[in-house]
């Protein structure tokens, strides 16, 4: 082969190449904005739920005896819609409990309310006498 022919095609191939546009690849750095899906860590708090047996009582005789006037095992006067009396040890005193959506303070103790009872307590003999004595879920706040 002629020497001469072949770096003159081997030229001519490199003028075309440098004609050729190389492919401006610009690498398109793709934003990946990591959009955090914000993992919502917002851990409720194990809610404390307790099944009890629930009673009523009021201050009166039949309801406290002796301990009728209406002054709780804490000190603090009894308040309808308020007031609860608890197994200490089941519930500690100063223990706020929902139930029915309304908040009570377990203030109270009482000779038959022992385990997992709780006696809530009415103004009125027959309030209380009415609520008799029911199964019912409460939650335990902390
Ligand atoms: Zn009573």
């Amino acid at each position: 082969m002629n020497k001469l022919l072949c770096i003159a095609i081997a030229t001519l191939l490199l003028s075309i190449a440098s004609v050729i546009p190389t492919e401006s690849s610009t690498t398109v750095a793709e934003t990946t904005t990591a959009t955090e899906t914000t993992t919502e860590t917002t851990t409720e708090p194990p809610r404390n739920i307790m099944t009890v047996t629930a009673t009523a009582y009021c201050p009166c005789v039949k309801c406290c005896g002796k301990w009728s006037d209406g002054i709780t095992a804490s000190g603090v006067k009894a308040k309808a819609n308020h007031t609860i009396a608890v197994d200490r040890k089941v519930i500690p005193l100063g223990t706020h409990i929902i139930y029915n959506g309304k908040e009570y303070v377990a203030e109270d103790t009482g000779g038959a309310i022992k385990g997992n009872k709780i006696d809530i307590y009415f103004d009125s003999h027959e309030e209380a006498l009415e609520f008799g004595r029911q199964t019912i879920e409460i939650e335990v706040l902390s």
